[in-house]
């Protein structure tokens, strides 16, 4: 059985003053049956990581350079967030992919990097509109999938996010999003064995309070990858209630 999992991405949002949405969060929710994480921007990871420091929370990166360190100006590696404090790192996720043309292999380069610094990767993957009006998005996860693994299954989450439904309000059918799901824990246990099932396989894309109930009974969803709606402490604690 895999682990529950919230995830907030905070993406490129949140400077110093909102530091306090976490502290809220964590007076609102301090013993949460799942597991909680926020990924904020690389400039606030050390500072939130302190904030939260004697809490359960737990704070990630939202990607990390493949190499040990060396001369990639503007580059972060694995070990540098967990330097900050970090235990966990988003990987691949869809703006990555298009806004710096991330290919499944560096994803997966980037993967073993953070499994050798003792980081859990969040693998992200996930079809474009186009994709799924080809009737193609299983065949292009399952690509993405077998592409942007690394070989050990310790460490690992994956989180389904279609990219159709980032930030546009729009979801998957739940039986959509349970086919998606099923197929990924089927690639997983080929890949893996018995192992797939303790991979958490988190749903992101448009994951609000009115949705997260029924997203999280829907059968492989162990938890959710959130965007917008974990930038404030109100909405963000109402999905990690729905989940734990
Ligand atoms: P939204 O929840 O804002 O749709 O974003 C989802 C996402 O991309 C999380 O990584």
């Amino acid at each position: 059985m895999a682990r529950k999992l919230a995830a907030g991405n905070w993406k490129m949002n949140g400077l110093a003053a909102d530091l306090a949405e976490v502290e809220r969060l964590w007076a609102a929710h301090p013993s949460p049956r799942c597991e909680v994480l926020i990924c904020p921007p690389a400039t606030l990871l050390s500072r939130m990581a302190e904030r939260l420091r004697d809490t359960t929370y737990f704070v990630g990166g939202q990607d990390c350079h493949s190499g040990e360190s060396g001369a990639h100006t503007g580059d972060i590696s694995a070990r540098m967030l967990l330097d900050a404090g970090a235990s966990h790192v988003i990987l691949g996720h869809s703006e990555r992919r298009a806004d710096h043309a991330e290919t499944d292999a560096m994803v997966r380069d980037k993967a073993l990097a953070a499994q050798a610094a003792g980081l859990t990767s969040i693998i992200c993957v996930g079809e474009t509109e186009a994709q799924r009006d080809a009737g193609d998005a299983l065949p292009t996860v399952k690509a993405q999938l077998s592409g942007s693994l690394p070989d050990d299954p310790a460490l690992l989450v994956v989180a389904y996010e279609p990219v159709w439904a980032i930030g546009s309000g729009r979801t998957p059918t739940l039986d959509d999003i349970a086919r998606v799901h099923g197929a990924m824990r089927e690639t997983l246990a080929i890949r893996f064995g018995p192992a797939a099932d303790d991979i958490p396989l988190l749903y992101g894309g448009s994951v609000k309070p009115a949705n997260a109930a029924e997203i999280f009974g829907v059968p492989n969803v162990d938890g959710a990858l959130v965007g917008g709606a974990s930038l404030t402490a109100d909405e963000f604690g109402e999905i990690i209630a729905a989940l734990g």
